[in-house]
């Protein structure tokens, strides 16, 4: 025990998890999720983007941080509870992912 010690402080973040939606009534376009404008929340990657992480590859969850150093800006976090690396911030997994196309 003790590995989701340094982890603590998203006991607070966690609270606001993006979840099914709703309605955004002041956003005019685009995605809320990822911030990106070729894609509505609905049709996010982000929202169902599966754990990147060896022998996991549980789906992870779009939130948004509510702590005041890092206010609104989004992270991802696995489901699993035990994995190795749950957490990424979404400008770092999008970083990646550009990556990885590039390499492609
Ligand atoms: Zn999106
Ligand atoms: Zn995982």
């Amino acid at each position: 025990m003790g590995v989701g010690e340094s982890f603590k402080w998203l006991d607070c973040a966690i609270n606001d998890f993006i979840g099914s939606g709703g309605s955004s009534s002041s956003f005019t376009g685009g995605c809320f999720g990822c911030g990106a404008h070729d894609h509505w929340w609905r049709e996010c990657p982000w929202r169902t983007s599966n754990c990147t992480v060896d022998g996991c590859g549980d789906p992870k969850r779009l939130y948004t941080s509510k702590i005041e150093a890092t206010k609104g800006q989004k992270f991802l976090k696995c489901t699993n509870p035990i994995c190795k690396k749950s957490f990424t911030w979404l400008k770092d997994a999008m970083q990646e992912e550009k990556q990885n196309k590039r390499e492609d």
